[in-house]
């Protein structure tokens, strides 16, 4: 078989890479190795219930994403949430939910931060920006003080990366923010200047966010190859022979790789970046979704959800409470949580025994939201790798990943632990390899 290009991995990133793509060539093949779409964009709808083990949401905050939904005629069967219902976040004060503030006014009057930590945020205006990375604490608290990156910033990121701060890269985990101190000078100065845009919102689809990926694999059936394992990538004159199933041979001019580091680095036909791909780690989060009939919920359930620090010890990083953020995950008469367990600060607790977890948190919750009555409803799934870590030595890996795209111009390196996390950073960066490279 003779191809233009092979995409490695139907996740979101294989899938709308293959998306762009195909306003430009038709000549391509999209190899995965397990017998599914998705990768980790993985919805599942059973008794009633409308339920994620991957993401939740995905933010339309980008032309990528867009041009995605344009293309896939999906404007109308996006799914919004109540803005009002999901505004109010919460952390934990004294072992209690607390608002996280979000206007000037909320900032002074809440009982979250000190009021020498209010004044030490105000600071942030004279301190000098940094001349090289840095972890996140350590940026963070060196610009607005260490209460504030203990009390807020440690919950919101463990949301996103379930990493640790001290480990986190500053320059690529606050894109936006290092960029603003880089360029003003100061955060707050920055937020001040910048031209203030509509805020981007986040979306699913009705049956979750598989159906964006189960859309992408109807529109190119013929071009997956499922249940394909490659077992060597060798380099010839003109691109590549992939050897598929241990005897067939695709021959082709270019590979997007848009596999996991751990799939690549036995792959890739270079010895320095696969050491490092080999090294890079995973962090492992397992996810419950427990679900309840309303009545029983005598308290009511508000916002979008309450994240946790390592001081309030408590066995889990966050709730979201998918019914308030989208209704129709659990019908009328349900409610429906999503729980996020794990992550670097517990490791270990994604080793035990499923139901043994299952105790602990449905104890931590109960009582946390004052909830009397059982689940009518549990499931779990456990991802032993669920989120690459971004830490510091993210730059050497880009080094060398830049460098072997210089040397080997047709073979790309996609995917999601380089340039951003998110599935709408993994839509954006396929859009823009598609623009730049074809
Ligand atoms: C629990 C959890 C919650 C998250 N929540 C959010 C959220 O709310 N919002 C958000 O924006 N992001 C979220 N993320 C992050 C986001 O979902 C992922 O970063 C993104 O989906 C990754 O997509 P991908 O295509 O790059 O990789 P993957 O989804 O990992 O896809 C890679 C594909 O390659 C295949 N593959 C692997 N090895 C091979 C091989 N050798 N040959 C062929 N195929 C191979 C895999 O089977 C898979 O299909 C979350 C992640 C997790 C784990």
């Amino acid at each position: 078989m003779n191809l233009n290009t092979v995409i490695i991995g139907a996740g979101i990133s294989g899938l709308s890479t293959a998306n762009f793509l195909s306003k430009k060539i038709t000549n391509f093949l999209i190899i995965e190795s397990s017998d599914k779409v998705g990768g980790i964009i993985d919805s599942f709808e059973s008794e009633g219930y409308t339920c994620e083990n991957g993401p939740n949401t995905v933010l339309n905050n980008n032309m990528g994403v867009q041009e995605l939904i344009d293309d896939l005629n999906l404007s109308e069967e996006i799914i919004y949430p109540d803005e009002q219902g999901v505004k109010n976040r919460y952390v934990l004060l004294n072992g209690k939910p607390a608002k996280i503030p979000l206007t000037f006014y909320d900032f002074f009057s809440t009982s979250l931060l000190s009021f020498f930590s209010k004044v030490r945020i105000l600071l942030e205006v004279f301190i000098p920006r940094h001349k090289e990375n840095t972890n996140v604490k350590s940026f963070i608290s060196r610009r607005f003080g260490s209460e504030f990156h203990d009390k807020l910033i440690v919950p919101f990121l463990t949301g996103i990366y379930a990493d640790d701060t001290k480990f986190m890269s500053a320059k690529h985990t606050l894109k936006n923010i290092w960029e603003l101190e880089q360029k003003y000078g100061s955060v707050i100065i920055g937020m001040i200047k910048m031209k203030r845009k509509s805020k981007p919102k986040i979306f699913t689809l009705l049956g979750g966010l598989s159906k964006l990926t189960d859309i992408l694999k109807q529109k190119f059936d013929d071009k997956i190859l499922f249940n394909t394992s490659i077992s060597k990538i060798e380099k010839t004159s003109d691109g590549f022979n992939l050897i598929i199933n241990k005897e067939e041979k695709i021959s082709c001019k270019n590979i997007i790789s848009t596999i996991p580091t751990y799939s690549l680095s036995s792959l890739i036909p270079d010895n320095k970046l696969k050491h490092l791909l080999a090294k890079k780690d995973y962090i492992p989060i397992d996810v419950f979704h427990f679900g309840y009939d309303k009545k029983s919920l005598k308290n009511k359930i508000d916002g979008f959800g309450l994240l946790t620090k390592p001081q309030d010890n408590k066995s889990f990083l966050g709730i979201l409470y998918s019914s308030n953020i989208f209704k129709h995950v659990s019908g009328e008469t349900n409610f429906l949580f999503t729980i996020l367990v794990g992550g670097k600060r517990q490791r270990n607790l994604c080793k035990k025994n499923p139901k043994e977890i299952e105790n602990i948190i449905l104890k931590e919750i109960n009582s946390l939201l004052k909830i009397n009555s059982k689940p009518n409803y549990i499931k779990h799934y456990r991802w032993k790798r669920g989120i690459p870590t971004y830490d510091l030595s993210i730059s050497d890996l880009i080094i060398e990943i830049v460098r072997f795209e210089d040397e080997n111009p047709n073979f790309n390196i996609h995917g999601n632990f380089h340039k951003g996390v998110s599935v709408s950073d993994c839509i954006l960066n396929s859009k823009n390899l598609v623009e730049n490279k074809f």
